[in-house]
């Protein structure tokens, strides 16, 4: 019997046409994936619904709370076996690591879009969505977290991220590589995610801000995001875990305001860690209070302390640091 799939369009370059006089590629009146309705039928019983219309760029958190509220809604009302997103492919890790974190229901998710509009030569937007419906309506993809399909290939929202700007395998996961792959016969999964975990917000209004290290950074920017209250900052701190002594004084001010500070690495493979004693070092760091996430890239870790904090129970600092062993 086909499976039941929901179908949820929220906008991107995969529902975008390309103007040929100017170049210029932007979303049109109707979206261009609503024509291909029965190639989609033949794989399973589609309902559609037309979310949003947005390039990525314009997607907020809020955005992703609506969205998974309208999955929880339709679900009470029609208990289909699978969902597939189409989204921007810019903040598209984003939403699929919200969703991830916030969703707790027996279906598979899966998250999808293109790098070419639906009118360009070789345009991967149908495709990726016929694929994505294929492994939403896979038994095997349910229990492994929200998923994002594109170009052949399966990747556990927690890891995948965008690499490239324009390549249409852009979407990787660094260290980890994907957990399946999408072949003409069907699916096949060679990893499980090992945990996943689940929050329960009703809103997204805390301010998290994410700020990237460098050679010569200084504290003035920590000093101002205390003085405007922001609830928690990420830092994608250098290699292994290290900033410049001269942001320490930043982070002290920030910590003693008791508002968390999270450390991730800005290099893309590998986890921060307390390894270094000299004057900003990790071991420093971590002394001082600084959180140690385990191997998020900083968009991901900025959206996993804004659910953490937006949880119906809000943890104290303790209580973030354990949320970010994980
Ligand atoms: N800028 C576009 C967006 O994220 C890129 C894409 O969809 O691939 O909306």
């Amino acid at each position: 019997m086909k499976k039941h799939i929901l179908v949820i369009h929220t906008g991107g370059t995969i529902s975008m046409m390309e103007d040929a006089a100017t170049g210029a590629v932007k979303p049109g009146e109707e979206n261009p994936l609503s024509t291909h309705s029965s190639s989609l039928e033949q794989l399973a019983d589609i309902t559609v619904r037309e979310a949003f219309h947005l390039p990525s760029p314009h997607i907020t958190p809020d955005h992703m709370l609506q969205l998974k509220q309208i999955i929880e809604e339709e679900y009470k009302q029609k208990q289909f076996q699978g969902a597939v997103i189409t989204h921007g492919t810019d903040t598209l890790e984003e939403t699929a690591y919200f969703l991830d974190l916030t969703v707790d229901l027996p279906i598979s998710i899966v998250v999808t879009g293109a790098m070419r509009s639906s009118n360009e030569i070789g345009a991967d937007g149908l495709y990726n969505l016929l694929s994505s419906i294929k492994v939403a309506a896979n038994e095997n993809s349910v229990d492994k977290g929200v998923l994002v399909v594109l170009n052949d290939e399966i990747h556990s929202a927690k890891n995948v991220t965008k690499t490239h700007t324009s390549n249409v395998s852009t979407f990787q996961s660094p260290q980890y590589g994907p957990i399946g792959i999408v072949t003409k016969r069907g699916v096949i999964f060679h990893h499980k995610p090992t945990s996943l975990e689940k929050y329960s917000v009703n809103g997204v209004s805390k301010k998290i801000a994410l700020i990237k290290a460098h050679a010569g950074m200084d504290s003035a920017l920590l000093f101002a995001l205390r003085d405007l209250k922001y609830d928690g900052v990420i830092v994608e701190a250098l290699g292994q875990g290290n900033l410049p002594p001269a942001a320490v004084e930043g982070l002290e001010g920030l910590i003693e305001e008791k508002i968390p500070v999270v450390l991730v690495s800005r290099c893309f493979n590998g986890i921060a860690q307390d390894i270094y004693g000299y004057a900003g070092g990790g071991k420093q760091l971590k002394e001082m209070g600084v959180i140690f996430s385990n191997g998020l890239n900083g968009q991901k870790a900025r959206l996993k302390l804004l659910v953490a904090l937006s949880a119906s129970n809000e943890p104290d600092l303790k209580e973030v640091e354990e949320i970010f062993k994980n």
